[in-house]
Parts: C-alpha cells; sequence; structure tokens
C-alpha cells in the first residue's frame, strides 16, 4: 500500500490563510505579509520551474507547428475529396 502523500503541500499565509498559489510571489496578495522562508522557492527550485516553463512552452510551440501542418495536409486532402466527389 502507498502512503498518502499530497502531491504537494499547500501553502498558506499564517496571517490570514489565503492559499499561496504561487511560491514566487514573495509577500500575499491579499493581506501583503511577506512570506516566511520556508514558503519561499529555493533559487534552484525556481530555476527548476523556470526550465520546466521553457519546456512546456518550447513542447507547445512545436505541438502548434506540427497541428497546423496536420490541419494544412486535411484541408487539401479534404478539398481534394470534395472535388473528386464533385466532379
Ligand atoms: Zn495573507
Amino acid at each position: 500500500m502507498s502512503e498518502e502523500t499530497p502531491p504537494s503541500k499547500e501553502y498558506r499565509c499564517p496571517a490570514c490563510g489565503h492559499v499561496i498559489y504561487s511560491r514566487r510571489r514573495k509577500k500575499c496578495e491579499v493581506c501583503e505579509l511577506p512570506y516566511p522562508p520556508e514558503f519561499l522557492l529555493t533559487p534552484e527550485e525556481l530555476e527548476a520551474l523556470e526550465n520546466e516553463q521553457r519546456e512546456i512552452h518550447a513542447r507547445r510551440e512545436r505541438d502548434k507547428t506540427k497541428e497546423e501542418e496536420e490541419r494544412k495536409k486535411r484541408d487539401a486532402a479534404s478539398s481534394n475529396a470534395s472535388f473528386m466527389l464533385m466532379g
């Protein structure tokens, strides 16, 4: 059996209890209390996060280009098909 471990710890502002969605922020967006240091990302974590996001972005761009090509191919194929049907 696997132990129940939540995927990520939920951070809450100690002052107002507002859920901290982005640990890249330095203070609470509600009460503006500066987050305690353990809430903040270490430079390593921050870098890892940025790398990850760059990768996701790059992958998305690639997918978009691929999708575009696929669509063009499909469009060409379908216009050929309808041309043939009409002819
Ligand atoms: Zn707060």
